[in-house]
């Protein structure tokens, strides 16, 4: 059965879409199947894989909508992982999904026909607490939540393991919180060491490996590619490198136990 991963965090630009696709293009290297979801109406994930919205013939909008099962709307990457892409639609149909019966379950029934065929599946969340980033929650197994160590950037951190233990309370004893995982990481600086610190005292939550600060990582998208095929041995893709093989580890052999949700201290 594969694993599903739901990558979330309300706050936009601390490497949501980064995470998912480097983690699932490390994943593939590592030899399994990974299927990656963009739940982000702003289509990022999509674009950075090379794919173009607005070309797209089937989204997960028309999942979401319950025109197309998820098989009819994958396509395969260059890498490798299969995507379900999303277009700016997204929007429209999580509207719409507002007055649904069961509207928390959308993405979890449309993953179930393939949870089978897939060793991993990467949830890649919008930049908020809606209905969608819920979806995401009760379809997975574990959330990781990245975030930026700058003061104020993890302001929104406690609301969202709130959500995540209501989540867990109400709709979904599976999940797990895998961990917080910090991105954009400069280890030279005093503040960001600081706020690191401050975060793992904070909140009774594991915090994996830093990913570091490096221009790579804005680079990579631009030619369609994660900056583990354009540069497999910088320390960025190492670090996701790092990243996937411990959530392998913990898999295989049960190692670190991944948190309970738990309320910020
Ligand atoms: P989100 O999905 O949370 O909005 P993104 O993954 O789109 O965030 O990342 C936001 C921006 O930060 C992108 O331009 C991305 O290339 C850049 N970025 C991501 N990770 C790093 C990193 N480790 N170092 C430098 N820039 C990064
Ligand atoms: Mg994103």
């Amino acid at each position: 059965m594969g694993r599903v991963i739901a990558v979330a965090n309300q706050k936009g630009g601390v490497a949501k879409t980064t995470s998912v696709a480097s983690l699932g293009a490390a994943f593939v290297l590592r030899g399994l199947r990974v299927l990656l979801v963009d739940l982000d109406p702003q289509s990022s994930l999509t674009f950075s894989l090379g794919i173009d919205p607005d070309v797209v013939e089937y989204s997960i909008s028309d999942v979401v909508r319950g025109e197309v099962d998820l098989t009819t709307a994958r396509l395969r990457t260059s890498e490798g992982m299969d995507l379900i892409p999303s277009t700016i639609d997204l929007l429209a149909a999580e509207a719409m999904l507002l007055p649904a019966p069961q509207r928390e379950f959308v993405v979890r029934r449309g993953l179930e026909e393939v949870l089978s065929t897939y060793d991993v599946i990467l949830l890649d969340c919008s930049p908020s607490l809606g209905l969608l980033t819920l979806n995401a929650l009760a379809a997975a197994d574990e959330v990781i939540v990245p975030l930026q160590c700058e003061m104020l950037s993890h302001r929104g951190v406690g609301q969202l393991l709130d959500t995540v233990a209501d989540v867990h309370r109400l709709l979904n004893p599976r999940l797990r919180v895998r961990g917080l995982l910090p991105t954009m990481y400069d280890k030279r600086s005093v503040h960001a060491r600081a706020v690191l610190g401050d975060v793992k005292r904070r909140y009774r939550v594991p915090v994996l490996n830093p990913i570091p600060r490096s221009v790579k990582f804005a680079e990579a998208p631009s030619v369609g590619t994660t900056i583990i095929a354009t540069s497999p041995s910088s320390s960025g893709a190492r670090a996701y490198f790092r990243i996937a093989d411990g959530l392998l580890r913990a898999w295989r052999f049960g190692g670190r136990k991944a948190a309970p949700p738990a309320a910020p201290r």
